[in-house]
This record gives C-alpha cells, sequence and structure tokens, in this order.
C-alpha cells in the first residue's frame, strides 16, 4: 500500500484527497492499458444521489424489499410503487459529475475497457461510456420488468401510468407485478451479467475501486479477482474498506477531482495536442 491516512471521523466533512496519494495513483496507471472501473454508491454522491448506506440514506428511511415479500405482499408492492412515483424524477434529473465524466473520457482515449457499477443511476452512460462497456451488476432503475414475462419498459412509460393514478402498475400483456429492473435482497446476479464482468476483471491491467464499501458479494468479489490476475488496484474512497490491505495505492477522498487529476494526467501525457 502506497499510503496510510488517518480516517476520517464519522460524521466529519471528507477531506480533500492529498496531492502525493494523487502522484502515486498517476504514477500506478501510467503505462496501463486496459483500465477497468469499478463503481459504486459514492461516485455517485457528488451527482446528488444518496448513498444507501450513508446516513441519511435510502435504507435508513425505508428498507428495500426482498423479492419474496416483493411477490408475495401486495402492501409491499403499493408502497414500492408510492416511494417510486416520488423519488424517481429526482434520479431521473441527476446529472454525471466529474468522476463520471472522467472515466467516459479514459474510454474516449482507449485507455479503459470496461465500467463494472454497483449503481442503478444510469450515470455512466449519461457521462458518455458506451451502453456496451457498461456492466450494471445491479441492475438499472431506467427500465421497468415485469416479473412473470420479463417484457421491459422505459421508466417513464410507467412512471405517467403511475401520475394518472395506477397506484400498483402491473402487466399490460400478462397482468404480472412489475418493478424496476434493479436486484433485489435474496435475488442473484444475472449469470451472464457477472460472467461478463469476470472476464472484464481478469482481461484488466488496473482495476480502479470508486466509491464502493465492498460489502455486497458477489461484486465486492471483482476487485480480488483483479488481483490475482495480475492487475494492479487503486482504492479511491471516502471510507474503508476490507480490501484495502490488498491495494496497491489508496487514494482518501472525493472521488470526482480525483479521477479528474488522474484522467488530465493520462490523456496530457499519451495525447499531446500538436504544437503549433
Ligand atoms: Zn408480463
Amino acid at each position: 500500500m502506497a499510503e496510510i491516512r488517518p480516517w476520517p471521523r464519522a460524521g466529519g466533512a471528507t477531506p480533500p484527497a492529498t496531492a502525493s496519494s494523487i502522484a502515486t495513483l498517476i504514477a500506478l496507471a501510467r503505462d496501463r492499458q486496459r483500465i477497468v472501473a469499478f463503481t459504486g454508491a459514492g461516485i455517485s454522491t457528488e451527482s446528488g444521489i444518496p448513498d444507501y448506506r450513508g446516513p441519511g440514506g435510502v435504507w435508513e428511511r425505508q428498507a428495500p424489499p426482498t423479492i419474496g415479500d416483493f411477490r408475495g405482499n401486495p402492501e409491499t408492492r403499493r408502497e414500492y410503487w408510492e416511494g417510486r412515483r416520488t423519488r424517481y424524477p429526482t434520479l431521473a434529473a441527476a446529472q454525471p459529475n466529474a468522476g463520471h465524466r472522467a472515466l467516459a473520457h479514459l474510454e474516449a482515449v482507449g485507455l479503459l475497457t470496461y465500467v463494472l457499477t454497483q449503481n442503478i443511476d444510469g450515470l455512466h452512460q449519461a457521462a458518455g461510456n458506451s451502453p456496451d462497456r457498461v456492466i450494471e451488476l445491479h441492475g438499472t432503475a431506467h427500465r421497468i420488468r415485469c416479473l412473470d414475462c420479463g417484457r421491459t419498459w422505459d421508466a417513464w412509460q410507467i412512471q405517467i401510468r403511475l401520475d394518472a393514478g395506477d397506484i400498483v402498475p402491473t402487466c399490460d400483456v400478462c397482468g404480472g407485478p412489475l418493478r424496476a429492473a434493479t436486484i433485489l435482497f435474496g435475488e442473484a446476479l444475472p449469470r451472464e451479467t457477472l460472467q461478463r464482468a469476470i472476464a472484464a476483471a481478469r482481461d484488466s491491467d488496473l482495476m480502479l475501486v470508486v466509491g464502493s464499501s465492498l460489502i455486497v458479494n458477489p461484486a465486492a468479489r471483482l476487485p480480488l479477482i483483479a488481483k490475482r490476475s495480475g492487475a494492479l488496484v487503486a482504492l479511491i474512497n471516502r471510507t474503508p474498506t476490507a480490501l484495502d490491505p490488498l491495494a496497491d495505492v489508496l487514494v482518501v477522498g472525493e472521488s470526482g477531482p480525483t479521477l479528474s487529476a488522474l484522467t488530465a494526467a493520462l490523456i496530457g501525457e499519451r495525447h499531446s495536442p500538436p504544437s503549433s
């Protein structure tokens, strides 16, 4: 580990990442050709989307349903859709921040191969990462899916129905229950999604772990898979994780400024503008 800093006290403001830890990260990333980013809620808090597990986060106010509860309990479905009706417009209005944009730039210049994300907010694609290079491990909030027949809709199509008074929308093909195309507690990740993520991790030469508490398995194993395949691992986080000891560099602080500095350095070195 290149650097150890004291962690911020609980409830305290996040200190800016130190220049020396960012310099170490840049030195480490130099000459890397197949960078993979693994992102969690922490990259999107700078876009105003609350961290599920943080203080005041969604989980503190309303525990997410399990899949069994969702299927079996009409009241759970009613509460879910009421929450969705009020909260989705805020999520949909969120804009990518400097961290998302930096990763999109890295892909544009051919240095970043994939973004593996635990987020369901779609902000990587909004920033410019190719949809086929963003692997959404926990699904997306921007699609709605029928649990029975699998048909999907754009989230706004269902939002219009909610706003028109359809309290618990059902599938207009088979009558099955609908919900967002996201992974709930008790549900396995789709096999194909996980296999693609594992392949991307194995093929990387640097994994940037950004804003993930690395708690939720199996996604949290991906940095370990990258490490065992020979990649360097950089952790950019505001709080400690169980994988800190395996990191080749640890940057403690907000992700936006750190990723901006990294990308500017890498792009500046490899894609210098032609001298006039
Ligand atoms: Zn259906």
